[in-house]
């Protein structure tokens, strides 16, 4: 049996795309509508390829099946920002890069990856980071009328703490991917700004 090797490229929507795919010419189509497109985005797993199928790829069935089952589980997570990845193939790439060239490629998603396209990653995930705090804010703010309305309607102590539970869940949260997203702008100057607009910010900063 001869293992098929995945080689990849991203396409102009910056989709990772197999080229040892068995559907790789319907991929790179370019005169899709707008169901077509949506299709594809759902074919775009190594689970529809006759490599899979076969058990011939480079990656076992069985660990494809795992990592996808990871990718489910949100343990691949966007570098820039924290969010789930959502396209399969952007996680198998990933792997395949490290695997073979000791390469570590940061996992991006598509919000992120459109954004620094557009080149307005910072602003926009500053904006983003920013709802997480108002988020944060809002649970306090719910919080504290709580506070308020059980001292004076004198409601039992146990309703209270049932009552503050999803505020609490909403506060971590919101502050937990507001983190991730600031860490991912902290990753962003440091790996993807070259080195002249980092010195024209600090220039700036000074
Ligand atoms: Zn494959
Ligand atoms: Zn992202």
């Amino acid at each position: 049996m001869t293992i098929t090797m995945p080689s990849f490229e991203v396409d102009d929507k910056g989709r990772v795309i197999c080229k040892s795919h068995t559907q790789y010419e319907s991929f790179t189509n370019p005169y899709h509508d707008y169901y077509q497109e949506r299709y594809i985005e759902k074919q775009l797993t190594c689970k529809t390829c006759g490599h899979y199928l076969k058990d011939d790829c480079y990656f076992p069935k069985s660990e494809i099946d795992l990592i996808e089952e990871d990718r489910q589980r949100k343990r691949f997570a966007c570098k820039l920002c924290g969010n789930k990845i959502d396209r399969p193939l952007t996680i198998i790439q990933k792997l395949f890069y490290a695997d073979q060239y000791n390469i570590d490629l940061p996992l991006i998603c598509c919000t992120c990856y459109e954004n620094l396209r557009a080149n307005r990653l910072m602003e926009s995930n500053k904006w983003r980071a920013n709802i997480f705090l108002y988020n944060a804010l809002y649970a306090v703010y719910t919080f504290l009328s709580f506070i308020l309305f059980f001292l004076i309607y004198q409601i039992q102590i146990y309703f209270f703490f049932i009552a503050i539970l999803p505020i609490l869940y909403l506060f971590i949260k919101s502050l937990k991917k507001r983190k991730r997203i600031i860490d991912g702008m902290k990753f962003y100057e440091t790996y993807f700004l070259d080195n002249d607009e980092k010195s024209e910010k600090q220039q700036r900063n000074k």
